[in-house]
């Protein structure tokens, strides 16, 4: 949708409300509803919001510790500056459009350094100054419960019921009983312009895949993003809850985003090379090398909670080790569509929890020092690559915290700030932890201890 047409849509009366959106560090979208009248007519070149959406938690809470801002600093404003190539309709909610903005310095209006969208344009911008484009996908995978958010959060979280009684794993029967939810989620993001591949019912009751198909990094971000709160609201708006959580229940297998990536140059695959026996180019092995060496530095961007870390399990499709191998899916890194057009590398580390932004411009950080190093690839991992002893992903919130935080490689990409800034999020993931009472230590030592 173009800024034409939304014009047009507003005088004709066909919309009236624009959504217009940042995203913040959990990757939500968070912004204000704009009457579109007023939209069109001047909000459009831009809003603001208080700096303190880019330095809390999930609960909204702002603790101390970012540097960026405090209460001390008197929680100033950002600018939203809306990226007017992001618009599209919204057509699960009645006349309604969308819009995404990048977070900007009050001041300066240079790009706020920490804001997700900018952390991975800076990394798309330093692959094209190479000569290279980076297209991307991430999988989304996340749980449908048979009872609505508010009823769940109002029960405490407990007797989680999934919408179906069984693995629907490919699931044809199993995933119609679910097409009142699954098909609005997939046609109305089609109509909002995103690419849908396809959903599939996933390895464990009630468990849902939505695939986007791969473009530029940045608009693969903004699809995840805007798609994922599709899920959500869609779910909601049919009374079922849709959650995120990489673990809900131990006994259940978790969600991950697995994210697709390969390099392009002028519209051709440059990840792909015909004489070699897997097809993969020189320049792809460095990249996946530097992906591999990396893996434990940026962890903390495919796992940010405490909750992430308890969905790497051995034997449950969720990686353990830094390792790749071919079409293997136990590994950290599989080999996809080898000696094609398609060829890339898939990471199977990231949960459903993380945020794409960040996910992808760490990821391509890791890839670009690869290449700029020249690093080797080792030969591929086969069998049970839950065995062995190398090359363990942090395990957990605490472990991925220290990795970035000693991270050179991460440093260098992103600068110190950056770095600490998330590190202090890590941090306060861990204080909240520690603070709080769980039903799992009232449970096992109410009366035994
Ligand atoms: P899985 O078997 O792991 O679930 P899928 O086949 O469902 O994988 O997902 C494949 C994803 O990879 C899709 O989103 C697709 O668009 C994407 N993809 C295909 N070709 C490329 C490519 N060259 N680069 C990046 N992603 C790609």
């Amino acid at each position: 949708m173009t800024f034409e047409d939304l014009k047009a849509q507003v005088a004709a009366g066909e919309i009236d409300t624009v959504l217009v959106c940042m995203v913040d560090m959990q990757g939500r979208l968070m912004g204000k509803r704009f009457h579109a009248g007023h939209f069109v007519a001047s909000a459009w070149q831009e809003t603001h919001c208080c700096n303190y959406l880019l330095a809390t938690d999930l609960e909204m809470l702002t603790p101390e510790g970012f540097e960026s801002t405090s209460w001390e600093k008197g929680y100033g404003d950002y600018v939203m500056k809306p990226d007017l190539t992001t618009l599209r309709p919204v057509p699960w909610l009645d006349g309604t459009a969308m819009v995404l903005c990048d977070v900007l310095d009050h001041h300066t209006h240079e790009p706020v350094p920490h804001s997700p969208r900018a952390m991975l344009k800076a990394q798309v911008a330093r692959l094209e100054a190479l000569g290279f484009d980076a297209m991307m996908a991430t999988e989304l995978e996340f749980f449908l419960f048979e009872k609505s958010l508010d009823e769940i959060r109002k029960g405490g979280f407990r007797d989680l019921t999934p919408i179906s009684g069984y693995n629907e794993d490919y699931h044809i029967f199993q995933t119609t009983k679910e097409e009142h939810v699954m098909r609005p989620i997939r046609n109305h993001l089609w109509n909002a312009g995103i690419p849908i591949e396809n959903t599939k019912g996933e390895a464990e009751a009630g468990q849902e895949e939505l695939n986007i198909k791969y473009a530029a990094a940045l608009d693969t971000a903004d699809y995840h993003t805007i798609s994922k709160h599709a899920i959500k609201e869609i779910a909601w708006q049919n009374g079922h809850a849709a959650s995120f959580l990489a673990k809900w229940n131990e006994g259940r297998v978790g969600s991950s985003s697995h994210v697709h990536q390969s390099l392009w140059k002028d519209g051709k695959p440059v990840f792909l090379d015909e004489n070699d026996p897997l097809g993969m180019s020189a320049l792809m092995k460095s990249y996946v090398a530097g992906l591999l060496k990396y893996a434990p530095d940026y962890t903390y961007f495919l796992a940010p909670y405490i909750n992430s870390y308890k969905r790497f399990m051995k034997g449950t499709f969720a990686p353990t080790r830094v390792i790749w191998s071919v079409d293997n899916r136990t590994a950290g890194f599989r080999l996809c569509g080898e000696g094609s057009k398609a060829i890339r590398i898939e990471c199977r580390i990231g949960g459903s929890d993380l945020n794409p932004y960040l996910a992808m411009a760490a990821m391509l950080a890791a890839g670009i020092a690869g290449i700029e190093e020249g690093l080797e690839l080792q030969p591929p991992a086969k069998g049970d690559v839950y065995q062995g002893e190398t090359g363990l992903i942090p395990g957990t919130l605490g472990d991925a915290r220290a990795a970035l935080r000693g991270s050179a490689l991460m440093r260098a990409a992103f600068g110190d700030k950056v770095v600490e800034h998330y590190c202090r999020a890590a941090e306060v993931e861990i204080e909240e932890f520690a603070r709080v009472v769980t039903d799992w230590e009232i449970a096992r030592g109410f009366e035994r201890a």
